[in-house]
């Protein structure tokens, strides 16, 4: 089989030109920044093929300053995608720097020096690679290993074949210089770009599907509205918070709250105001608590929190400092006070389920609402009530 240099490139450019257009369709136009710099990192590379192969008919050094720039740029976009995607992109500022270093240092060097040329152009084409390559291990956020191998695979390739012809140029023959003379490294690394071009999209395409799906679980469990929990969110962790103070046999306390006659703030502000009060309870309920404490909506204007390590005489602090930020922000930000009435249950050692620990928190939230509303309730544990 004849492989001919030219060939390979156009095909690495016409694909790479191919892909960039379609993954902006496939994806559709709400993608995050971080998809969107993949699209444009997979652009930025086939530009730097179509200009070494532009190299091949006239203004070399120009053109393959333009190829050398445009690959530190294609690199430096795959690794904000990959910060998007992981939660950080390590050696960033290098890349940034490598983005304009890189042409510049090609130009000016290589208009005097054939050898520094080939040295500084593939040495930092290939630095560019590893620092993607670097980015995909580690990552902050929670995310599948297959994806972030592959990547890494074929920035560490591309790399060693960078490296490879960097060597060849700057210490063996000046022939390697230009991309099209038909030495083995050269046809190589054309035919590796265009494998791991099609590697490279399988693995944007995964990690932007691992993004959406949980994009999608993460809405799964807010409410829309304030920005809590909702019930299902609230209840998955509320059950891990609940197995691990039995298992560590440590205290827990559980405060059901519900607004005071919040259908009258509907009925004579609007829906919209509603609202408005909704999110401003939400916000002092989670400015109240403590880290770890665990807040959640559980539908219309009723709300819970977990106070993690925490006795039922700290239900009290809590209870206080709310209810009094509710009434002077209310006030100032809505024109109107609000109050609310709170049901407190403790983990006891006989409790088996959070649903029973919820069941006597709701019940001395009844107890709360029937003995005059504005106030909290101490479930005693059984039917028994302490009204604060
Ligand atoms: P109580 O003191 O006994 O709790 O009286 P209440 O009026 O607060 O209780 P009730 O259960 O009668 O009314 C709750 C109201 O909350 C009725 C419903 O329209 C309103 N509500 C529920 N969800 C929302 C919402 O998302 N936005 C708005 N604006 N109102 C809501
Ligand atoms: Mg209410
Ligand atoms: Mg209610």
């Amino acid at each position: 089989m004849q492989l001919d240099i030219l060939t390979l490139l156009v095909m690495t450019a016409v694909n790479l030109l191919m892909v960039s257009a379609a993954l902006p369709v496939i994806m559709g136009p709400r993608i995050s920044v971080a998809a969107r710099c993949a699209q444009l990192s997979l652009l930025a590379q086939s530009i730097a093929w179509w200009a070494v192969i532009a190299a091949g008919h006239g203004y070399e050094l120009v053109m393959m300053t333009l190829a050398v720039g445009f690959t530190c740029i294609s690199q430096w976009l795959m690794l904000r995608a990959l910060g998007g995607w992981l939660g950080h992109r390590p050696g960033e500022r290098w890349l940034r720097a490598l983005v304009v270093l890189a042409p510049l240092g090609y130009l000016i060097g290589g208009s005097f020096n054939g050898v520094f040329r080939s040295g500084w152009g593939n040495a930092c084409v290939a630095l560019a690679m590893l620092i993607v390559a670097r980015g995909t291990l580690m990552p902050l956020r929670q995310s599948t290993r297959p994806w972030r191998w592959l990547l890494f695979g074929c920035m560490l390739v591309m790399a060693g074949l960078v490296v490879a012809r960097g060597v060849m140029g700057t210490f063996f023959s000046e022939s390697y210089l230009s991309f099209q003379t038909p030495q083995a490294v050269n046809l190589a690394m054309a035919a590796g770009a265009n494998l791991s071009l099609v590697l490279v999209t399988v693995a944007i395409l995964v990690a932007w599907r691992e993004e959406a799906e949980g994009k999608l679980r993460t809405m799964a469990m807010t409410d829309g509205l304030t920005g809590l929990f909702n019930r299902r969110g609230w209840t998955d962790r509320a059950e891990a918070m609940f197995a691990n103070a039995q298992r560590y046999q440590q205290p827990l306390t559980m405060i059901m709250l519900d607004l005071d006659h919040f259908k009258r703030i509907n009925d004579t502000h609007g829906h919209e105001v509603g609202d408005q009060a909704l999110k401003l309870f939400a916000r002092l309920l989670r400015e109240t608590r403590r880290t770890g404490d665990l807040v959640g909506r559980l539908g219309g204007e009723e709300f819970c929190i977990v106070l993690s390590n925490t006795h039922k005489s700290a239900s009290t602090g809590f209870d206080q400092r709310l209810r009094g930020r509710l009434r002077e922000v209310a006030h100032k930000e809505l024109g109107f006070t609000m109050d609310f009435s709170a049901g407190v249950a403790v983990l006891k050692d006989g409790d088996a389920t959070l649903a029973g620990l919820l069941a006597r928190a709701d019940l001395a939230l009844y107890q709360a609402k029937n003995s005059g509303r504005g106030r909290m309730v101490m479930s005693e544990g059984g039917l028994g009530a302490t009204v604060i």
